[in-house]
């Protein structure tokens, strides 16, 4: 089977079979096709789209490109969570441990940054040290001692879904729902997840930017689940303007220990305490959500999590003064703030222009191997509906030259709108897919 015309086939709206799905991709992961072919196949995928049967296909011939983990003789039932990828994203490094205080193991393999939307394991490389390279090995018999891993893709899992990430990023073929859909659930299947939570973000700081789009990624992760025998809950949640304050990678890091400390803003750790609430019903710690919810802010504010997150960076070879004193970690040499021109109700914090901002500081990748700069980043003070009086702090630019701040500003306020009249907030969530 040649990979052009399972590329043609796609290009000219034909459905790919299961043999010419697996060949394709098992192919990229030898190494036997270029990254060219597979950059032009995920654009014809991502333009002509893919059935649900294709899907799900791809998902499970990504999850076997590698090994697949079997996590039963470590924990009873292994449940994880992912996110589709936002603006100040950094639930994860304050959900996984807030779970794991719970006495439910996770152990989890995140990302890197993709497009305008920041990554677990950049930010969690802010920290000199910390390993997110583990081998099988490390992460099983982290996951029995500690109860918490959080580490990156390694080679051995769903190796297909890692090459093909770090091509999307750079070849504009990330936003299509059964590409993002099978690459989340590729790397759940392949990590031994029995039961997962997705956070399926919506918005302008979300691939998916309407809730139709989101509803039907979700629908999509959730038809893959069952067909893998795994148990899913969907959240949609909203990503129109940042989640908490911080985008960008050491930033995003503070504001996690800030809100495993207890001073987290209130957006985001209510965000992590409803997603955790569900983790522990899922992993059976629970009877419900809302118990689940009840326990995790329990673990929270009694400094479990904190507690267990300083393990995790111990065990994974992270520098503790860092995390203890994160004052630390890398900071930029710019640092101005945007005051507002103008009083008013805001009616849009635009999180796209934040995220895109935070990559053309160098937060983030605009080709593959880009290093990223992880002290740089923006800091948003205000939220959808807030009273702004002129003069008031809107945002904080971390950069490392007055230029790039300059121009980080322009772009800023381009993605603020104003109103006259009062504006109601933005939810937290959308709606649950059970
Ligand atoms: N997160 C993933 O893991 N994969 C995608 O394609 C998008 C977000």
């Amino acid at each position: 089977m040649q990979a052009i015309q399972i590329i043609i086939k796609k290009r000219d709206r034909q459905e790919l079979s299961s043999e010419e799905i697996d060949a394709f991709i098992q192919g990229y992961t030898r190494g036997e096709i270029p990254d060219y072919q597979a950059a032009a196949w995920a654009m014809a995928v991502l333009l002509n789209g893919m059935n649900e049967r294709e899907t799900t296909d791809l998902a499970l011939s990504m999850a076997r490109s590698g090994e697949i983990l079997d996590l039963s003789g470590v924990v009873p039932l292994a449940v994880d969570k992912h996110s589709t990828g936002g603006v100040g994203d950094k639930t994860t490094l304050v959900v996984e441990p807030v779970v794991a205080a719970c006495g439910l193991p996770v152990g989890k393999m995140s990302g890197r940054g993709l497009g305008f939307s920041g990554g677990t394991i950049d930010k969690m490389e802010s920290i000199p040290g910390y390993r997110t390279n583990l081998s099988q090995q490390e992460f099983l018999s982290q996951l029995a001692n500690i109860g918490l891993v959080l580490t990156g893709q390694s080679a051995d899992l769903a190796p297909a879904d890692g090459k093909l990430y770090a091509l999307r990023d750079v070849t504009g073929t990330v936003p299509s729902i059964p590409l993002i859909a099978s690459s989340i659930m590729s790397k759940k299947i392949a990590a031994g997840a029995q039961a997962i939570v997705l956070d399926v973000k919506v918005g302008s700081g979300a691939f998916m930017e309407t809730e139709e789009q989101a509803r039907e990624l979700a629908r999509r992760m959730v038809s893959i689940g069952r067909l893998a025998q795994r148990e899913v809950v969907a959240l949609l949640s909203d990503m129109n303007q940042p989640l908490g304050k911080a985008a960008g990678n050491a930033l995003e890091l503070r504001e996690a220990i800030n809100s495993l400390q207890g001073n987290g803003p209130v957006d985001f750790v209510e965000h992590c305490l409803v997603v955790a609430g569900e983790m522990l019903a899922l992993g059976r710690k629970a009877v419900s959500p809302a118990a689940g919810y009840q326990l995790a802010k329990t673990a929270l504010e009694a400094g479990a999590a904190w507690d267990k997150f300083r393990q995790l960076v111990q065990a994974q070879g992270g520098d503790i003064h860092y995390v203890d004193q994160p004052e630390m970690l890398p900071k930029a040499s710019v640092i101005v703030p945007v005051l507002a021109e103008r009083e008013g109700y805001l009616s849009q914090v635009n999180a796209r222009a934040v995220g895109e901002t935070v990559v053309d500081l160098g937060g983030g990748r605009h080709k593959k191997n880009d290093p990223i700069d992880y002290a740089v980043g923006v800091i948003t003070h205000v939220k959808v509906g807030d009273m702004v009086r002129q003069g008031q702090v809107l945002f904080e630019i971390h950069a490392q030259t007055q230029t790039q701040a300059y121009q980080a500003k322009r772009r800023l306020l381009e993605g603020v709108r104003w109103s006259d009249v009062a504006c109601a907030p933005l939810p937290l969530f959308y709606d649950v897919i059970r």
